[in-house]
This record gives structure tokens, sequence and C-alpha cells, in this order.
């Protein structure tokens, strides 16, 4: 990263973390995804159970492997292997879990999270229910509003997630929103963190590298 990405990024990353903050959450900026890995590691204990959604910025970082080599019961529900049944018994399991790790679709500059969702079972885990929550971040997913939020899901976060999920939508080929009426839409539920929800312990990191859509 060159000098002036690198101001970048920490001036935008601070900027959201005082809104964040201001909002209620937990807010840290942190240089590296390697330093957000670390803090995350030091919250696990051997045997807690950690729930994680399929997010690239979590893949990007190894966060499954370095938990479960802490000695956390991993809870992740996108493995091959499973069944249809498995697969929702661990959705379920995570809304319940003592840490939920997740990546947000954007976050503003006026501290809000803005994500879209195909089952649901991860908004779901960030509003409600596990005992700590935690959104890693990369500054790339920063933007100013709320309407630019959605854009950035309809261009940057959506069609690539598409195309790494061989789902088949239009937007898988065309690389925008074209709010289809396809079958294998991933995008369903559509929710706004303004505050900390109220009984939730939330901490967002924010990370001054590029991760994810
Ligand atoms: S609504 Fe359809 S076309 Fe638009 S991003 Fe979602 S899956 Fe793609």
């Amino acid at each position: 990263m060159n000098e002036i990405e690198q101001w970048h990024s920490k001036t935008l990353g601070t900027a959201a973390c005082e809104a964040l903050k201001k909002n209620g959450f937990e807010a840290l900026f942190l240089e590296t995804g390697k330093e957000a890995a670390e803090w995350i590691r030091n919250l696990i204990t051997p045997g807690m159970t950690v729930g994680t959604g399929g997010s690239v910025t979590l893949q990007e970082l190894n966060i499954q492997q370095i938990v479960a080599e802490a000695g956390a019961d991993v809870l992740f529900h996108s493995r091959k292997e499973l069944s249809p049944e498995e697969k929702m018994e661990i959705m379920r399991a995570q809304l319940t879990c003592d840490l939920f790790l997740s990546s947000t679709n954007a976050v503003t500059l006026a501290g809000e999270l803005y994500n879209i969702d195909s089952n649901g079972n991860r908004v779901a885990a960030l509003t409600f229910g596990p005992k700590k929550t935690v959104v890693v971040v990369g500054w790339n997913k920063i933007v100013k509003t709320m309407k630019d939020a959605e854009a950035r899901l309809e261009l940057l976060a959506s069609p690539p997630n598409n195309k790494r999920l061989g789902t088949g939508t239009p937007c898988a080929t065309t690389g925008y929103c074209v709010d289809c009426q396809s079958e294998n839409r991933i995008c369903r539920v559509y929710t706004v963190l303004r505050r900390k929800p109220a009984k939730s312990d939330f901490t967002v990191l924010i990370v001054g590298e590029r991760l994810g859509y």
C-alpha cells in the first residue's frame, strides 16, 4: 500500500470508528488484518462456541482456523460435506453462540452497518443472540451515506458474491445489480444497524487493508 492510500485508509477508518462509538458500538481501527486476527484470537477460551458467516473477509484472514486452533468449537454452516439439515442446525446454533464473527457489507461515516442476506441467519445473529459479536471490515467497505451503502451493494458486493457462489443470477454476468427475479436471488433481507443493538456486546474492527467485497 502506498503512503497516500495508507493515509486515506487511516483517516476514513478513524472517522468511521468515531461515528460507530457515538452510536454505542465498541470500535477500533487496526492497520492490518493480522492485528485483527490476533485481537480475535485473544478472545478465545477453549471450548467456547464461535459462529461465523460465510464471509470472504474472515476467509482471507484465516480466522476460522485461528480460532479453531485456539480451542474454539467453530459453528460454520457453509462446509460442503454438510447435509441441508445439518446446515440448518448450525445456523440456528449460531444464534446463541458465545462469539459471532462476521464482516459487514458496508459501514457508513455516520457509524451505521448495512447488510444484505439471503437466509437472514447472518443478520439475525448480528442483531440479537450471541454473547458477543465482532465485525471485521476492510476500509474498502467504508462509504459516506446509506445511499452510498446501497449503491456499493449493487455494484461492488452482491455481483462478485453471486459469481463466487455460482448462483447464476443476472448480476453474475452483468457485474451490476438488475434487481432480478431469480429464484437464486441472494438479496432478500436488508438490514441497517443505526445504533448498537441494545442488548448486544458488539465490537467493530475496521482494518486499514482491502478485505472482502
Ligand atoms: S437482486 Fe439479483 S441481480 Fe441484484 S445483486 Fe441481488 S442477486 Fe444480483
